[in-house]
């Protein structure tokens, strides 16, 4: 198959370099000496170790010269200079742009079970003032960001849904999930790797449990909401666990609003503003799916006035126009779509996307009245999404002041050294 000869080629051509390059003889015998168990390597092209002295975490295809050894998909590999000094230990990917994703880059730490307890063990201790019992979700490992490239685990009360994003991640799977339920007493660990980028790495789609049973079904508690998750067939691991501080800053800002929540999916920010004693909420998403889940989360919630909530099933781009060739108001809009960019390639028609939404949003608005409005997308910076939103108020004819920018919750750290971890941005925005 095409795609078979593609992903195996290259590394056949490195092998059979690395058997006549005389540079491998120094590389070796320059990490024996300082008594380093080498294994598989990849040897980097001069002057392309600059990225790990920053400690960026990816090792890009073209910045590796040859591979030495034969790793297979997921093995650790050293990752050398082009003069043989160490830089990193990593997952080898053979088949992704990112050949490569760190581990580590200290020569002294070995890749093995006690390295992902020990790393896990860190995450969980950064987040353990977040759970209570008004706060029991979160996402408690985050990739690159939390040292674990390609491992996301969100929690949900006892269950966690783990998602294994890399080549590195797949081949740890098991022994991350027995760490997970080991520092937990988790009842179940869910695998939800069906995300796209799996397929960047060759790895097909897995989900299902991986320990324990999902028998009574999941819920959590957010702020004192309650919210039953789908972690079988819900999007990504069944909840935006990202927009949590998001939501109460709607929930602060909602009382004696009239607010719209545009990509609703299971009602979380409309709940929030429910909470915060919102005079209405209209809640529109195109998937039926969630705006059941959605009216079951209201039904869940006895202090909320069900009363004030509506739920339409739409198109948003669409249903914004409806509303306001209607001549329809709002005090309060909520506007999380889903990724219209995953990468800069896509930005120019997700910067038109993004206009579209936020233009209709601003002639929705009555003087005074706040947007909340975000991009998930990693392809729009949070420059180019301000430039965006100002171009749309302007079309709109309208004025409008940031009063907060918005991020990911602290359970979505971004590492210094990883901004490509920052892909949640958001405005909150008055109208004047
Ligand atoms: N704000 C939500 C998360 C939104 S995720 C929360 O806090 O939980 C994005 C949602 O947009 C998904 O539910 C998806 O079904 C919906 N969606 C995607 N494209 C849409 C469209 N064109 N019109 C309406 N809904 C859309």
């Amino acid at each position: 198959m095409a795609t078979d000869s593609r992903s195996t080629a290259p590394a056949r051509i490195d092998r059979r370099k690395s058997t006549r390059a005389p540079r491998d003889l120094r590389t070796v015998a320059r990490s024996a000496a300082a008594g380093l168990d080498m294994g598989p390597a990849l040897v980097l092209a001069p002057g392309r170790e600059k990225s790990s002295h920053l400690r960026h975490p990816w090792i890009f295809s073209g910045a590796v010269e040859r591979v030495e050894g034969d790793p297979a998909s997921g093995d650790t590999v050293t990752v050398v200079a082009a003069d043989g000094t160490f830089l990193a230990r990593a997952a080898f990917s053979p088949s992704s742009q990112i050949r490569a994703r760190v581990w580590t880059f200290d020569p002294q730490v070995t890749i093995d079970a006690a390295f992902f307890s020990h790393t896990v063990a860190r995450a969980l201790t950064a987040r353990a003032q977040l759970f209570d019992a008004a706060h029991t979700a979160a996402r408690i490992v985050h990739g690159e960001s939390d040292g674990l490239p390609g491992v996301i685990a969100d929690r949900y009360g006892d269950v966690i849904v783990l998602q294994c994003l890399s080549a590195g991640a797949e081949r740890w799977r098991d022994v991350i999930a027995a760490t997970l339920t080991e520092a937990t007493g988790a009842r179940c660990i869910y695998e939800r790797s069906d995300a796209d980028v799996r397929a960047l790495e060759g790895l097909p789609v897995r989900t299902g449990p991986i320990q324990g049973t999902l028998s009574d079904g999941v819920a959590i508690v957010e702020d004192g909401i309650s919210y039953a998750v789908d972690v079988v067939h819900g999007q990504k691991t069944g909840f935006y666990l990202d927009q949590r501080d998001n939501r109460r800053i709607v929930r602060r800002h909602a009382a004696g609003r009239r607010v719209l929540n545009a990509f609703c999916y299971t009602g979380g920010f409309s709940l929030a503003a429910l909470a915060g004693g919102a005079a209405e909420v209209l809640s529109i998403d195109s998937s039926g799916d969630a705006l059941h889940m959605a009216r079951d989360n209201l039904a869940r919630n006895a202090q909320l006035d069900a009363t004030r909530a509506r739920w339409h099933e739409a198109d948003v781009f669409d249903e914004l126009r409806r509303l306001r060739d209607a001549g329809g108001t709002f005090d309060l809009i909520v506007l999380d779509p889903p990724k219209f960019a995953p990468t800069a390639a896509h930005a120019e028609r997700a910067a038109r996307a993004y206009k579209d939404i936020n233009l209709l949003a601003f002639k929705l608005l009555t003087a005074g009245g706040l947007l909340a409005t975000f991009s998930c997308s990693g392809g729009i910076s949070a420059d180019l999404f301000q430039k965006i939103v100002a171009g749309a108020a302007l079309d709109a004819h309208a004025d409008g002041q940031i009063i907060a920018h918005l991020t990911a919750g602290a359970d979505h750290p971004v590492a210094l050294n990883f901004p490509e971890g920052d892909y949640l941005k958001g405005l909150l925005i008055r109208k004047r």
